[in-house]
């Protein structure tokens, strides 16, 4: 997970979403005071190492299930589900959610315009008059005033909400209308708790708990297990916690049997070839990939791969700046710089244009590490 928000806002942001105080009250009046060992707010905030102590102490404890039952009670994950799901998915908390963090097989599903607009002032100055009719019908917005916005925001864009409510384009302020709200049950992906909840409620709403992942993943694969076993496991396979370094640490590798020579004829390389995950740098990894089953997981989209090793045996060093030499040279200067070699390489190879997408691992390292 990449925190790209300056960290104490968004944990701010992130501790205004909840009621301490009246969980706090809920511990106090069912007597459960004596299972936390800090403050609400701590289990909250806290980094995910502190959520790996208390989680480990909280298990060994073996407490009851009915009193976790009313912890859970207490950290009530249910009633908070749709204001964490909106501020995970809210541009401005910098989070960048397009794929499964687990897997990166799989995108996690957010649909809606916070895909297309960044914020309310982004979609005034920048929908197109097709997504106005979309969103206001003719009695919050008369086609007059629609035509009126599209032409005033040609002379300059708008600065700020305030500056297009003034205008009195629509009868209410834009922020107030339901259509421009984040609509949870419209934008789903799953939540994963890193460290289950049903073992252990304390951290059932602790942002650095959660990881956005693919139902796969989540539902399927992982459901109430932990990641690995000793909290050393826990630590290092936690994607939100700052050691993680499942990118630089796990190389994919395409490995052959011999029996193929060409990555280009697929159907013969397809038996030939497979992925591996050479994991000699930090063995730990094994256990995440074994987790969400990444092996066959890769294997059955080696395509990617084969694809790409066909690409770099084609489109040598040698051959891309062959071919920038050739596209520039009787080229007026309307054209000069674009055929560079950085240009077309990233033209065969696409990788700028890929960060983010499924499968960015794969085909970065079968560029670079192959
Ligand atoms: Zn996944």
């Amino acid at each position: 997970m990449t925190y790209t928000k300056d960290i104490d806002t968004l944990k701010n942001r992130y501790l205004a979403l909840f009621d301490i105080d009246a969980i706090e009250a809920e511990i106090q009046n069912k007597n459960l005071g004596q299972y936390l060992t800090h403050n609400v707010e701590e289990y909250i905030l806290g980094d995910f190492r502190f959520l790996a102590d208390a989680f480990e102490t909280f298990v060994a404890a073996n407490v009851s299930q009915d009193k976790i039952d009313m912890l859970s009670d207490a950290f009530d994950y249910t009633y908070y589900h749709d204001k964490l799901a909106a501020f995970f998915m809210d541009p401005q908390n910098g989070f960048n959610l397009k794929t499964c963090h687990y897997c990166n097989t799989a995108y996690i599903n957010s649909y809606g315009w916070h895909n297309t607009y960044g914020s309310v002032l982004e979609f005034i100055n920048h929908a197109t008059e097709g997504e106005w009719r979309l969103k206001f019908d003719k009695n919050k917005l008369s086609e007059l005033n629609l035509q009126r916005i599209l032409e005033d925001r040609k002379t300059s864009l708008f600065t700020s909400e305030a500056a297009f409510d003034s205008k009195r384009y629509l009868s209410h302020r834009i922020g107030t209308y339901k259509c421009l709200t984040i609509n949870v049950e419209a934008n789903h992906f799953d939540l994963d708790h890193v460290l289950p909840k049903s073992k252990c409620p304390l951290v059932a709403l602790s942002l650095f708990n959660f990881v956005p992942s693919c139902q796969v993943c989540n539902e399927k694969l992982k459901g109430a297990h932990t990641l690995g076993t000793t909290k050393q496991d826990w630590i290092k396979l936690s994607p939100t916690d700052v050691d993680y370094s499942f990118d630089r640490d796990v190389d994919l590798k395409l490995v052959t049997d011999g029996s193929c020579t060409t990555f280009f004829d697929t159907r013969k390389a397809n038996a030939a070839y497979r992925i591996e995950f050479d994991t000699s740098r930090e063995r730990v990894y094994d256990k995440s990939i074994d987790l969400f089953r990444l092996r066959d997981r890769y294997n059955f989209h080696k395509q990617i791969a084969l694809r790409i090793l066909d690409l770099k045996e084609r489109y040598a060093d040698g051959k891309i700046s062959e071919i920038s030499r050739i596209l520039s040279a009787n080229f007026d200067t309307e054209n000069e710089g674009k055929y560079t070699k950085s240009q077309i390489y990233d033209d065969i190879f696409n990788v700028s244009q890929i960060k983010n997408q499924c499968f960015y691992k794969l085909i970065k390292d079968m560029i670079e590490r192959n």
